[in-house]
């Protein structure tokens, strides 16, 4: 099979009965893999510890379809900005847990994959499942009714440094990259809303590949539509403690609420993915990156920019959703705490004061953490696990798990009926794994 140059792929429907599959993880990545094994016709069964869709890290993310962004966070330049991190001189990047021996095996991993050639080699294939991703979901809103974008005008990248500007401009740019480079005047007429940086603003790209949604709206849609039109049963507040098995072969989800039988299982399950597989003896490395929202009510919408942009330079992304306003920053390498601390809030709440002052209710703002499954690569673990082939793993899309969740679930019961997707090496490598072609 061979992808279509907007990213897209065919989609398998089996023959015959479909078999009984339980995917446990009701986030984003496991309800839009429950929707393509309904569609291809398995009998599915979603289970997740929490009281609904959506409610860990697909809860309050920045909400951009962001195939402009697929890019590994390890390149050559990634061991100085941890060091400069590890010396708390990057209010955008935090180590709380220094001593956390799972955040150094990431590490070693992670600086594994900091190469120019590794750079590359992940950045292409997490490229080619965001737009994957995002042609998906354009073709689910066709069938669903209900749509997953506010919006496909793209996202702004803008810059306040002008040495960052200067430096971005020589990397691609036009053509196939969907990016077109903007100075600071271009950019506000663009965006007029985008005044409120004037005299900082250096310019910026505007990118055509990017779209903008609330990710937990369109999981709890989703999810919805799934029960009432295609049978998929959900189960929540249901705590999967483990897996029994025979020597190669798992047979029942052991439960808080008893066992499960299935057929088949995909593990949907986020940062929680390694503690599942450590007791059949497989590592994945997984490490939760705490990230921070901050979502105000909108007083002034003419003081908003309607675009989704990035500040290149401070790091944060801002995004309208309807009547809000989301500013999401920082990665945070705090183990599973997932707490919402003050300190870090700070930083997103005096920027938006900075910038937009009067035009949102600071007072009545939303805030919120939430841990991002991070691989060291960046590629989310995705295929089948070699030693016990009938549980399948969809986990890790660290920063871009909405902008990769419908391609990646697609790839994945792609697989389990036994069809190659066309796309290449695009998983996390692991000796245990029987990763998508
Ligand atoms: C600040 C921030 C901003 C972000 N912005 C963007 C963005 O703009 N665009 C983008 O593409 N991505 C973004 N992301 C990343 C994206 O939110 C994540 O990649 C994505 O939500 C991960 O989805 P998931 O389904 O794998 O994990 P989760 O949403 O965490 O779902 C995992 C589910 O598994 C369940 N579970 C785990 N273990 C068990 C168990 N033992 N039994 C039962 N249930 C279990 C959990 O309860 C949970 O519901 C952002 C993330 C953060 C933190």
């Amino acid at each position: 099979m061979t992808a279509q140059s907007d990213g897209s792929i065919a989609r398998t429907e089996i023959q015959g009965e479909g078999q009984e599959i339980a995917v446990v993880g009701a986030g984003i990545i496991g309800v839009t893999t429950a929707y393509h094994l309904a569609r291809a016709g398995h009998r599915v069964t979603v289970i997740d510890r929490a009281a609904g869709p959506a409610e860990t890290c697909s809860f309050a993310n920045a909400g951009i379809i962001a195939v402009g962004h697929a890019e590994s966070w390890a390149g050559p330049d990634a061991p100085r900005q941890m060091l400069r991190a590890l010396a708390g001189r990057d209010p955008s990047v935090r180590v709380s847990r220094l001593l956390d021996p799972a955040l150094w095996r990431w590490g070693l991993g992670f600086l594994r994959n900091c190469s120019t050639a590794a750079h590359k080699r992940n950045s292409d294939a997490m490229l080619r499942l965001a737009r994957l991703g995002r042609s998906t979901l354009q073709q689910m809103e066709a069938e669903l009714g209900f749509p997953f974008a506010q919006g496909h005008d793209g996202v702004v990248y803008l810059y306040t440094s002008a040495r960052q500007f200067a430096a971005r401009l020589q990397g691609p740019i036009g053509g196939e990259t969907g990016f077109a480079a903007c100075s600071a005047d271009q950019l506000t007429e663009l965006e007029p809303a985008l005044s409120a940086f004037a005299g900082q603003l250096q310019g910026g790209l505007v990118s055509n590949v990017d779209s903008k949604g609330d990710c937990r709206s369109f999981a709890r849609q989703l999810a919805d539509w799934l029960a009432r039109e295609k049978g998929v049963r959900f189960r929540f507040g249901c705590e999967v403690a483990g897996i029994e098995r025979d020597a190669n072969r798992a047979n029942a989800l052991l439960t808080d609420q008893g066992r499960i039988d299935c057929a088949q299982i995909v593990l949907a399950t986020g940062v929680a993915t390694p503690r599942l597989l450590r007791p059949l003896g497989l590592r994945a490395s997984i490490y939760p990156v705490k990230g921070y929202s901050a979502t105000y009510p909108i007083l002034d919408p003419s003081r908003i920019p309607a675009r989704p942009f990035v500040d290149e330079t401070s790091l944060l992304a801002v995004t309208r959703l309807d009547d809000r306003l989301r500013v999401t920053a920082i990665a945070e390498f705090a183990g599973h705490d997932n707490r919402v601390r003050p300190d870090r809030l700070a930083y997103l709440d005096d920027y938006v004061r900075r910038h937009f002052k009067g035009a949102v209710d600071l007072d009545g703002a939303s805030h919120w953490a939430g841990l991002r499954p991070t691989t060291p690569s960046g590629r989310p673990y995705l295929g089948q696990l070699k030693p016990v082939p009938n549980i399948w793993i969809n986990a890790g899309h660290g920063q871009l798990g909405w902008t990769m969740s419908a391609g990646a679930g697609l790839v994945l019961a792609n697989q389990i009926a036994g069809q190659a997707s066309g796309l290449g090496a695009i998983s996390e490598q692991a000796g245990w794994l029987n990763a998508p072609q």
